[in-house]
């Protein structure tokens, strides 16, 4: 799984010109961000429509990451969500299949449909997301065919590090961060993040993402619409930390000294 990808939350919902976020995603893929994340539940759909539009015509060197909503996490209910997925996305694979996040349906029940759709190449891979160390050790006595869990994790939401991050590092299951440039808002004007950004002659969205990535096994999505970000997220895949780096950031932001419930959006 590459480590640096591209999120698309909120594209194809009517805040940017459809063509600017396939422009966008299309630059990322150019410049090496070759995972797209993306979920049915994104604009119903509609993020999954543009990233149809990003891909076309490079399926192959695309990782391509969609997500199911638990209601549809049914043996029959995966095999449609699948379906319409894989047909806005006009693709007929996809290489990663998370369940959004834990709901009602028994896990095993899930797992068997995840199995099932990979048996029938529909998918190459599945995972989870929002899951806390219990819920991975729950799925962990079904089976141990669970290929990455996407999770909120950034600079302000850190608790993963007391033992989910360490848990999925143990049982070689990549974790995905989600939102780690913190949706673009008060983490990139945090002056901690800024002064770190101004010493590496950098920006505070490279040094959110060099961060995240700072640990093995962590995946980036960060999302962008625009060039000139997206510009600048690829840069950060070759920013490495130092130390002292490091140690500023965690003077601001400090590190989990307990467990806490998983933050989630
Ligand atoms: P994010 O990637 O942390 O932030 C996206 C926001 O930051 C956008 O408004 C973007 O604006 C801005 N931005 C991106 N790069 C920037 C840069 N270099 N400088 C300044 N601003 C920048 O947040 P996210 O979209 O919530 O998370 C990323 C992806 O993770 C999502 O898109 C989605 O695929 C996934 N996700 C999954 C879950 C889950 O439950 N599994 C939950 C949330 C998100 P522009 O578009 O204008 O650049």
């Amino acid at each position: 799984m590459p480590r640096l990808g591209q999120g698309t939350w909120m594209m194809g919902e009517g805040r940017q010109p459809v063509a600017e976020e396939v422009a966008a995603l299309q630059l990322g893929l150019d410049l090496g961000m070759t995972l797209i994340d993306t979920a049915e539940m994104y604009g119903d759909g509609a993020s999954e429509t543009v990233v149809g539009q990003a891909i076309a015509g490079r399926r192959d060197a695309v990782y391509l990451v969609s997500k199911v909503l638990p209601h549809h996490a049914s043996q029959a209910g995966l095999v449609a969500a699948c379906e319409h997925s894989l047909r806005r996305l006009k693709t007929d694979y996809l290489d990663l299949y998370l369940l959004h996040w834990r709901g009602q349906v028994p896990l095993a029940e899930t797992v068997a449909g995840f199995e099932a759709l990979r048996s029938a190449g529909h998918i190459r891979a599945w995972g989870v997301s929002n899951f806390d160390v219990a819920d991975m050790q729950t799925l962990a006595r079904i089976t141990d065919r669970c290929a990455a869990n996407q999770v909120l994790y950034n600079l302000e939401h850190r608790g993963i590090e007391y033992d989910l991050l360490l848990w999925c590092q143990d049982h070689a299951c990549p974790v995905m961060a989600y939102s780690p440039v913190g949706q673009g808002g008060a983490l990139l004007r945090h002056p901690a993040l800024a002064t770190v950004a101004a010493q590496r002659e950098t920006s505070p969205a490279q040094i959110a993402l060099a961060w995240a990535m700072r640990q093995p096994g962590v995946v980036a999505i960060p999302k962008s619409g625009r060039a000139e970000h997206v510009r600048a997220n690829a840069a950060a895949a070759a920013l490495a930390l130092t130390e002292a780096d490091c140690a500023a950031l965690d003077a601001a932001f400090a590190p989990p000294h307990g467990k806490q419930p998983l933050a989630m959006l």
